[in-house]
């Protein structure tokens, strides 16, 4: 384990890669639900560091790497745009419902269990979908308001606001209205996070409204021009707009 943190620090993907291999080489789950050594702080990302803190276990240390191997692969600016990663246990760190948020450069993860009154237990996991959803609220910070004028002049009136936005189970049946969620509804920055989420879901081969292009209003012109934008923008690659855009038309 010794050897693998060292790997860990190096600041080259290939031994990235070496380092994951042997991660599961050695992997049991138990191994993968221990914790990372306190004194490791950084990840590597071709040439970028970005600060870890918090409660790091091994299984969300390979997590994270692949989610931002993936984005440096196809979006490297939205990469450059994170400073640091924290991974919190404690609820009570997020406003109520929220399991995840970013705030400019730094982002917040959570995972751990609720225990409720009458007994039910709901236990939350980092994913790579929150991961690619929080990282692309950090490069819209970065991208800052000329980029989401540009989103809004295509999104038309749609948001209905923190009250509405979780409310929509038609939603789930028709996707309309250029948004591809129900809590793309919320407001302009869930909507862009959730675009790119779905995206890098379906890339990945995880569930995403991409894999059912039947359900999708095709005829709204919002989807290919939101697509477009992401593109331009440079939140996903030329090779993923090229794979998605087949399904908006
Ligand atoms: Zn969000």
């Amino acid at each position: 384990m010794l050897r693998f943190l060292g790997l860990l620090t190096a600041n080259s993907g290939v031994v990235f890669l070496l380092a994951l291999v042997m991660l599961q080489a050695c992997g049991t789950t138990t191994q993968q639900t221990k914790h990372v050594n306190a004194s490791y702080t950084k990840i590597w990302i071709n040439g970028k560091a970005i600060n870890l803190g918090g409660d790091l276990t091994f299984k969300n240390l390979v997590i994270l790497e692949e989610a931002l191997q993936t984005l440096q692969k196809h979006a490297p600016k939205s990469v450059r745009s994170i400073n640091s990663i924290n991974f919190i246990n404690n609820a009570d760190h997020f406003p109520y419902n929220q399991r995840a948020h970013a705030f400019f450069d730094d982002i917040c993860l959570y995972e751990g269990s609720t225990f409720y009154p009458d007994g039910s237990v709901t236990h939350v996991e980092i994913d790579l979908e929150t991961i690619w959803h929080e990282v692309a609220h950090a490069y819209t910070y970065i991208l800052g308001y000329r980029f989401l004028d540009e989103w809004i002049a295509i999104a038309g009136n749609v948001y209905q606001g923190e009250r509405y936005g979780f409310y929509r189970e038609d939603y789930e049946e028709k996707i309309i209205a250029g948004v591809v969620s129900a809590y793309g509804l919320m407001n302009e920055k869930e909507d862009v996070a959730e675009w790119v989420e779905e995206i890098y879901s379906y890339n990945r081969g995880l569930g995403s409204v991409f894999n059912d292009p039947k359900r999708i209003d095709k005829s709204d012109p919002r989807f290919l021009k939101k697509l477009e934008l992401l593109y331009k923008k440079e939140f996903i690659s030329r090779e993923i707009y090229e794979k998605i855009k087949p399904l908006l038309r």
